[in-house]
This record gives structure tokens, sequence and C-alpha cells, in this order.
């Protein structure tokens, strides 16, 4: 059951693919943050979470948050741990010194990230809701706003949330109903419910700032009359003290799947006269902040998918180490031997591995583009950076939560019957795992995003220069003359040779035949997702041969890992392709009525 942080996994990426130490020279907020400074963090993070953390994940799936007249109570435990993280300023990393964070980048913070979510995704959906309302209020907040509520979120005396969903709308916001009265002293009441609220209400904390969209009477209608609200559970004074309850109540929480230690609450506000909020940023341009915020909580629930899997492989491992069945077909051991010896468990394993390390990967790239999108000195290194950041968002998102299915659903595989078991905790992985294509806005929803704002908008200029970026490292791979090097160099050729004729197909088609185009999203984001994460892999593959002599276990597994993944992921980018291109008509050719 217990959880082991891939520390030195992660330090490879931050030093190698992401590259700490080119941010720390040309970003002098950053100047602090080394890759000493690096290794510290990661091993305090991985102390934390190892030992306080993980042991409460299969509890809280046991014995989930509870409702009774409106007051949630969490798992035993969750209290005291949520303390830990609090005061070891964990809620504060990444953010900024002046309210009390301390402003590391993103590239180490993501990391950690990983680590609280591996040890524990029900617990550390508290955090990662918490994130997203300090980054909502660093983007749109007022003054007033910023000094009082992000302190207190950021040493965990206060949690965030992020009220979206309602009934009638999910996926398209448009249709959000909640509504906001403006008062003669410049607040709003806000009347409405909202379903599905990840920690809206719970015991961890002594207040929960709620962000809440809503439409102010008058406003347009769709998504330009939406506006964003701060709806704290108890009202705050000027100083920052509490002050009365305010009329935003949970009236219930959900059964779940999975992730039941999360409280998924229903709130209902302005039962009682009205909820007291304050306006964040402008009138009607809720859904814009929302956005900002929502980039961020969709790249952290990418790192989700990277978190589960990697538990989910950690205890298959462990589990085919132990359990002992069959004769191995090569002889190698006389009677039966331990299942890892069996070709299809390792196939099982290093499908696990590669998917996950490739993700992760791709992850660690990504936040480096976004520090040095928010903190790079020039202009224009920030714009491009941005320009890559956005592009990475849905992959990162949509392919590594997707590629968390298969990788837990192999975990399952692996455990055989005891898999199907409730007490390995290989099932609670695959339950676990579900919600993450779902919420943040579903696969299918990136995959729009990655068609529409990030390929057709601009005419696929923008996938097409990552591609570019590809073929700069198959140049450099092409220089090797290793086994895996020349597996790695053929698969990532003919995979981003898929990525180009998918490309030209989706740009051509996205005005004229929107159909055909968004036939392929899902698939065309799973060809990106896999092609952009075979590439990090390669890039790591030319770094670990350079290395193999000073850590010869380490840098030989990450080769083994890049070379797997080459000769059995990348390729699956020619189906897809096939799919996208060749299969658009069948996919809408069955007339609605014959459904
Ligand atoms: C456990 C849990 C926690 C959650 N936490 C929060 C939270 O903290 N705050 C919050 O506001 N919400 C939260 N949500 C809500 C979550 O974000 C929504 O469930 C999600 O966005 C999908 O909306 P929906 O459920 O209405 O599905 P729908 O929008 O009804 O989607 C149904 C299906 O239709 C597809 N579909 C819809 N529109 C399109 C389209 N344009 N193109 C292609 N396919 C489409 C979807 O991909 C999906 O397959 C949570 C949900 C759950 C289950």
């Amino acid at each position: 059951m217990s959880y082991q942080a891939p520390v030195k996994d992660m330090l490879f990426n931050i030093q190698h693919l992401a590259g700490l130490e080119t941010l720390t020279q040309q970003i002098p907020a950053f100047a602090d943050f080394g890759l000493d400074t690096a290794a510290a963090v990661l091993d305090e993070c991985a102390k934390l979470t190892q030992d306080v953390i993980a042991p409460l994940n299969f509890e809280g799936d046991k014995n989930p948050s509870s409702w009774k007249d409106g007051v949630v109570t969490t798992t035993p435990g969750f209290k005291q741990a949520f303390r830990a993280y609090a005061e070891g300023g964990w809620q504060g990393l990444v953010h900024p010194a002046e309210f009390g964070g301390q402003g590391a980048p993103k590239t180490i913070a993501a990391a950690c990230a990983e680590m609280l979510q591996s040890a524990n995704m029900s617990f550390a959906l508290c955090p990662l809701l918490t994130d997203g309302a300090v980054e909502a209020l660093l983007t749109a907040g007022s003054d007033a706003q910023k000094a009082i509520f992000i302190p207190k979120l950021l040493d965990g005396s206060w949690t965030g949330t992020m009220n979206l969903t309602e009934p009638q709308a999910g996926s398209d916001l448009a249709l959000v109903r909640t509504r906001a009265e403006p008062q003669a002293d410049g607040t709003y009441k806000i009347f409405g419910t909202k379903i599905f609220i990840t920690y809206g209400e719970h015991d961890m904390a002594e207040n929960i700032v709620h962000l809440v969209l809503a439409r102010v009477a008058g406003a347009p209608e769709g998504v330009k009359g939406i506006s964003l609200f701060l709806v704290p559970k108890f009202m705050v004074n000027a100083d920052g003290s509490l002050g009365a309850r305010n009329d935003a109540h949970c009236v219930s929480i959900e059964h779940k799947m999975g992730i039941k230690a999360s409280p998924t609450a229903v709130l209902q506000f302005g039962d009682h006269g009205g909820a007291i909020g304050t306006l964040i940023g402008q009138e009607n341009r809720g859904l814009e902040y929302m956005f900002i915020m929502m980039n961020a909580a969709r790249y952290g629930v990418g790192l989700q998918g990277v978190a589960i899997a990697d538990r989910a492989y950690q205890k298959a491992v462990a589990y085919a180490k132990d359990r002992v069945q069959s004769r191995p077909v090569d002889g190698s051991v006389a009677g039966s031997a331990a299942i890892i010896h069996h070709p299809d468990v390792r196939r099982m394993l290093m499908t696990m591995r590669s998917l996950t390390e490739g993700c992760r990967a791709m992850a660690s790239t990504a936040a480096a583009a976004f520090d040095a999108a928010h903190h790079h000195p020039d202009a224009e290194a920030r714009k491009q950076n941005q320009a890559f950041y956005d592009f990475m968002v849905p992959l990162v998102k949509g392919y590594s939560t997707e590629m968390s299915l298969e990788v837990t659903d192999l975990g399952v595989q692996v455990h055989g019957g005891m898999g199907f078991i409730e007490e390995t905790g290989a099932a609670q992985h695959y339950r676990d795992a579900k919600i993450l294509t779902i919420y943040e806005g579903t696969t299918a929803i990136q995959a729009n995003d990655l068609v529409g704002r990030k390929t057709a908008r601009d005419g696929g200029q923008l996938a097409r220069a990552v591609a570019g970026q590809i073929e700069a490292t198959e140049a450099a791979l092409a220089r090797r003359d290793s086994a895996a090097a020349r597996a790695m160099l053929k698969a990532l050729r003919a995979s981003r040779a898929d990525y180009l004729a998918v490309v030209d197909f989706i740009a051509a088609q996205a005005k004229g035949n929107p159909n055909v185009a968004y036939a392929g999203s899902v698939p065309y984001l799973m060809l990106a997702g896999n092609l952009v994460a075979g590439w990090q892999l390669a890039r790591a593959l030319l770094v670990a041969e350079d290395m193999l002599a000073t850590d010869p276990a380490f840098m030989g597994a990450k080769i083994a890992t890049a070379r797997f993944y080459a000769e059995h992921i990348l390729p699956r980018t020619g189906a897809l392709r096939a799919a996208i291109v060749d299969g658009a008509d069948s996919v809408t050719e069955l007339p609605l009525e014959a459904f």
C-alpha cells in the first residue's frame, strides 16, 4: 500500500527536459531555485506525502466524507494531514512571496503536486481547488480582495472552491442561471444552485472561499453575460476576522464511483435572503477570468493523471514480484515463478511505466514553458512560451488522463482476480482515475480546444511549429548509433508524419466541414499527446545515453523505457491518422433516427 515518490525521475526531468538551470539564469525571481533547492524541496515533499498523506488514501475510500444537517465530516485523519500540509507551507509553494507564498517555479512545484496527488487524490483536490481560487484572485481580484483572501488561502486557514456547474450547465457554461443582484453598498446578493462542487463544504479549514459564476440582472445572453463573484462561507471583516455565516449552504454531497473521500457538494446560494458576494474584476468578464484559472486547473488535473498512473504502476510492480504463478516460457525458473517473469506481464508493466514517464516528461516541459511565459524578462520569449504552453494544456489534461485509465486498468489486470477485489487497492486507483477525463472539461472539450483555438484558428501554424521542434530532436537521434536511438528515430519520424497529415486535414476542414474535423477531435488529441510525450522521452533517451556511465541502472532504465514507448506506443498514431483522415464520414453517417 506504500507510495515511493519518484524523486529521481522528477529531478531528471526538471534538470534535463525542463531546463531548470536555464530558467534560474534567465529569470531573476528564480535565482534561488537551483537544482540543489529543487532536490531539497522534493525530498521534503516526498517525506510528507509518503508518511502522512499516502497512508490515508485507502481509508478515504472505505470511510468517505459524510454529510449531516449541512455539515460535512471528512475521513478521519484528513484534518490533521491538512494541518501538516498547511504548516509546511506547501499551499504557498508556487504563489507570490508578497502574499506569503514562496514564489517557486512551477517546474519544481509541479513535481510536488504530482506527489501529493499520487499519495491521495481525494485529499489533494482541496489544495488543487485552492490553487485555482488563488490564481483567479491574482488575475482579476481587487487589491483588497487579494490582501484579505490570498494570505489566508496560502497559510491553509481557508480553502477555495470553483462554482461553475449547475444542473443544466455542465460543459456549456453559457447556460449558467445563478443570478447576482447588485446592492447599494457595492456587494451583490447571489441566488442559485451549484452542483458537483469539490470541497464545497468540509471541516478542514475555518472558512471556504467560493468563487461563483453568476449573471447580473440585464446581462447579455450566453457566455458574454457571466460574472465571477467571491462568496465566503463566513463573511470576512475588513481586518480579516470572520463575521456572520453567509447564506451559502451545502444541501447534500454525492455518492461517487471514486475519489470518495473528496466531498462533492450541492450548494444552495440565497435560500435565506441572498448570499453576499463581491465582484471579482469587471461584470460580464467572469468566464474569461475563469478560463485563466481553468488553465491552471486543467494542467493540475493532467498531473493527477500522471500521479494516479504512477501509484498504480508501483502497486502492480510490487504484486508482480510477489505473486507466484505458472512456469516461465523460457524455462528460466524450474516450476512456478513470480508473474513478473512472464513476457505479457512485463509488457503490461512497461506499458504502464512508459506512459507514466512520457506524460510526466510532457508535463515537466510544459511547466517550464509556463514559468518562462510568466517571468521571462524578454517579451518575445514570454509570448512564444505562452503559445507553446497553451498548446500543451489540452495535451497534458486530455492525454495524461486518458492514459491514466489505460494504466490503472492494466494495474488491475496485473493483479488478476485480486485486482477486482477491493482489499488490494488496485481497483480504487481505476475507479479514482475515471473522474479525470470528465471534470475540468471532458476529453472532448479539451479536444475541441485543441482543434478550434489551438489548431484551426491559426491554420495549423503553431501545431506545425511544434513538429519543427520534434524534427530537431530527430536530427540529434540520427547522429546516434544505438538500437534504442534507431528505434526512436524511426517511430518519431513516422508519428510526426501522421501528426502533420492530421494537422493539415483538421486545419483544412474545420471551417467548411466542421463535422468532419470534429469527428476526429479526440483521436487528434490522442495522436498529438502520444507524439509529444514520445518526443520528450526521445529527448530523455539522448541525455540518458550520454550519462549512461554515471548511473547505469537509472539511465539504462530510461533508455529501455523510451525504446519501449517508441516501439509500442508511438505506432498507435498510424491507426489514429487513418481513423481521422479516412474515417470521418462514418462517424456521422448513421442518421440520428437510427440510434
Ligand atoms: C466528482 C466531480 C467533481 C466536480 N467538481 C467540480 C467543481 O469543483 N466545480 C464545478 O464547477 N464543477 C465540478 N464538476 C463538474 C464537471 O466539471 C462537469 O461534470 C463536467 O464539466 C461535464 O459536465 P456535465 O457533467 O454536465 O456533462 P455534459 O456537459 O452533459 O457532457 C455529457 C457528454 O457530452 C459531451 N459533450 C458535451 N458538450 C460537448 C461538445 N461541445 N463537444 C463534444 N462533446 C460534448 C461530453 O464530452 C460528455 O461526454 C465536478 C464533477 C464531478 C463528477
